[in-house]
């Protein structure tokens, strides 16, 4: 057994454990435990400095999940994109492979607790309908390895499932959606970074969420992945009491960055069941990516974007830094509030018929 395997065995795995560690409830335990199964690796645990704190609030089970908030258990819909159990294929050109349902630690605001850490739901036994989808799906040319967390998988099943999707001519790209590398970066050993590198180009995608979660260990299981030659990508979500301020981002996106972990997406928390108290305002969003833009590099700023309940997919929100219009100049301001007109190049037709600009505007000012 490897050190990460003897470290998931002595998880908080239980309502009994919440009990015994967090003198929970066992009524409570039961119902919280029963609603979404509680883990935390002793590695994770071990980044808690007090009760409450944003490493706890992200681990710890909360009354708060039991909430009758009117949500949806799948607000993004993803499994009206299901063809087969392990798919969800709602754009395109690509697709999310869901290879296993268990994690190191559940993240209590997971967006698929419906399905995550269910063994009936997601499933080794839908690996094969899932290649096979893949492989009779000839535009399919970018997978996202997700679950649940594929480093879960073993090496030698991890090496299967890539190898296989390798042998897919038409697919030319492989992500890794993990949270070992914040979660339990142990999990990155060396001889998964060896096998990784047969099969490029992969990517991993990972998921911090707060600045403590930056450790030495975390830079070198993210180091590790880099030397290996894996782009490495974070998606964070934005959240109340964990990260929802500029200067907790702002640190977290930097210390990324000196990890080589690219920020590429900042999410607004989906409107799942039980994680409503999680949700802050689209308005703490888009004033967290002001603070970002123009005051730290570019590369440490994310995507800001919302998952259309609905299944609508990501779209980017962004402040407005187009003020309007004179003449042909557009009027922008920049980071520090100042204005600046830029000449536009002047187009000798106009481009929408002119009952089409009616409709636009009126619905414009509104806004
Ligand atoms: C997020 C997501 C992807 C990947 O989207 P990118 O914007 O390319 O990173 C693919 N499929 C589904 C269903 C997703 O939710
Ligand atoms: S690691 Fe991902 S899939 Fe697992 S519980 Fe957290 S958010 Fe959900």
């Amino acid at each position: 057994m490897e050190q990460w395997q003897r470290m998931l065995r002595k998880s908080i795995d239980s309502s009994d454990d919440l009990v015994k560690n967090f003198g929970f409830d066992i009524k409570l335990a039961n119902e919280l435990n029963d609603l979404f199964h509680t883990r935390i690796n002793p590695y994770y645990l071990s980044l808690i400095r007090f009760k409450g704190d944003p490493i706890w609030l992200q681990c710890i089970p909360d009354i708060k999940e039991l909430a009758d908030d009117d949500l949806p258990l799948d607000p993004l819909e993803e499994d009206k994109f299901s063809p087969v159990p392990s798919i969800t294929h709602r754009y395109p050109d690509r697709v999310l492979f869901l290879t296993t349902s268990q994690c190191s630690m559940y993240c209590r605001f997971c967006t698929r607790k419906r399905k995550v850490s269910d063994p009936t739901k997601i499933s080794m036994k839908f690996i094969q309908t899932g290649i096979d989808y893949i492989a009779a799906h000839p535009e399919i040319r970018d997978v996202v390895l997700s679950g649940g967390d594929p480093l879960m998988l073993t090496d030698v099943m991890l090496e299967k499932v890539i190898s296989a999707l390798r042998n897919i001519p038409h697919v030319e790209i492989i992500r890794l959606g993990t949270k070992m590398p914040c979660v339990l970066p142990q999990r990155i050993t060396r001889k998964l970074c060896k096998m990784i590198k047969k099969y490029h180009p992969i990517y991993v995608n990972t998921h911090f969420n707060h600045p403590w979660e930056c450790t030495t260990e975390a830079k070198k299981a993210c180091e590790m992945l880099a030397d290996a030659g894996c782009p490495v990508g974070n998606q964070a979500v934005l959240m109340k009491d964990i990260n929802d301020n500029a200067e907790v981002m702002l640190e977290l996106h930097r210390k990324l960055l000196a990890m080589r972990v690219r920020p590429y997406y900042l999410y607004q928390a989906d409107t799942t069941k039980g994680t409503n108290h999680f949700r802050v305002p689209v308005r703490v969003g888009l004033e967290i990516m002001d603070k970002l833009r123009g005051h730290t590099s570019g590369l440490a700023v994310p995507y800001y974007v919302i998952d259309a309940p609905g299944g609508g997919g990501k779209i980017p929100i962004l402040p407005e830094y187009v003020i309007g219009r004179k003449g042909n100049n557009i009027i922008l301001r920049n980071y520090k509030y100042d204005i600046f007109e830029y000449p536009d190049v002047v187009e000798n037709e106009t481009i929408l018929p002119k009952n089409e600009i009616e409709q636009l505007e009126p619905e414009l000012q509104t806004k």
